[in-house]
């Protein structure tokens, strides 16, 4: 390629939204045969709101919405976002002390003395809190529906479940056809439930073979090399800071503009407005650039 169709091919993808790095990274497209996509924020909006509250017997959902939503402010996940605003909207927070984020399980910390756990079950379980039937099956039920539910506990009991919904976005249904015409085949990555995962994969056209749920954020990286040890040359396309290990070892990295620096510096490819439907537009300019130096 030579370094004039390279610059025309770049001065062609501003115009489609799309920021690209160097030069060099068009020459990636040229094989890539797989399009691994993170869920959270990138195939759905990533803006979650609360949908549903379930408290254990005995709990009250404004001191559940009050524990878990002091903590949750300190975080920058979208399920976090969605708690903590509802938590602001039902009355005051709390005070926090020695919050830490424990990556792809969730959040601890202390709340106006107490400790507390918001996450998935299996951090709860870590500390022996286990969920009753009831939460349980307000756990599940939320799954089966295609929302994501975390669990809410402190003081050594697990005392509710949380439900926060996301959506499709609009657009990736006709984005994932559109990479599906380019020969590419489309994967979901997600650290979320499979029950979760398969859903939304369904809703855009992703088959139920090509779905990695439950997969922790020091892990997605590892799905990247796998698929790349088969012999495939694959793009990756996230939005998170547990998305840049796996955009940097992808073959070529796409980041949603909408999404954090991490990714975007981890990235290739800046996709500036978070359309998923730019992915092709930037695969086809990429390889139509090369078409024509050859
Ligand atoms: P994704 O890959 O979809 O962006 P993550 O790896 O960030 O998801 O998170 C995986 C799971 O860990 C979430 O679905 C949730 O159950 C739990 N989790 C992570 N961070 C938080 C948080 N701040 N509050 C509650 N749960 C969380
Ligand atoms: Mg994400």
């Amino acid at each position: 390629a030579t370094p004039t169709a390279l610059m025309v091919g770049t001065g062609r993808g501003a115009q489609l939204g799309i920021l690209i790095k160097g030069p060099e990274a068009l020459e990636q497209t040229r094989t890539i045969d797989t399009i691994v996509l993170d869920k959270t924020g990138t195939v759905t909006t990533g803006a979650m709101t609360l949908a549903d509250t379930a408290a254990a017997d005995g709990e009250e959902t404004a001191q559940v919405l009050r524990m878990a939503g002091s903590l949750e402010d300190a975080s920058e996940h979208p399920i976090a976002r969605a708690i903590a605003d509802a938590a602001r909207e039902a009355g005051e927070l709390g005070t926090v002390e020695g919050f830490a984020n424990i990556e792809g399980l969730g959040v601890q910390g202390i709340v106006d003395g107490h400790a507390v756990l918001v996450g998935r079950p299996q951090l709860l379980a870590q500390w022996s809190q286990h969920l009753d039937n009831h939460l349980q099956t307000a756990f599940d039920d939320a799954q089966d529906r295609g929302q994501t539910a975390v669990a809410v506990g402190w003081d050594g009991r697990a005392r509710a479940v949380l439900v926060v919904a996301d959506r499709v976005k609009d657009t990736s249904a006709e984005a994932i056809t559109q990479l599906r015409g380019l020969g590419l085949r489309p994967i979901l990555l997600t650290g979320d439930n499979e029950r979760v995962a398969r859903t939304v994969a369904g809703q855009v056209g992703i088959d139920a073979a090509d779905v990695f749920a439950e997969v922790l954020p020091a892990d997605k990286v590892d799905v990247v090399k796998r698929l790349q040890s088969e012999g495939r040359v694959v793009a990756m396309v996230g939005d998170g800071v547990n998305d840049a290990a796996a955009l940097a070892q992808a073959d070529l990295g796409l980041a949603m503009g909408t999404g954090t620096d991490v990714a975007i510096e981890a990235s290739d490819l800046t996709l500036v407005r978070g359309d998923l439907r730019v992915a092709g537009d930037a695969i086809r300019l990429s390889r139509r650039t090369l078409g024509v130096i050859k």
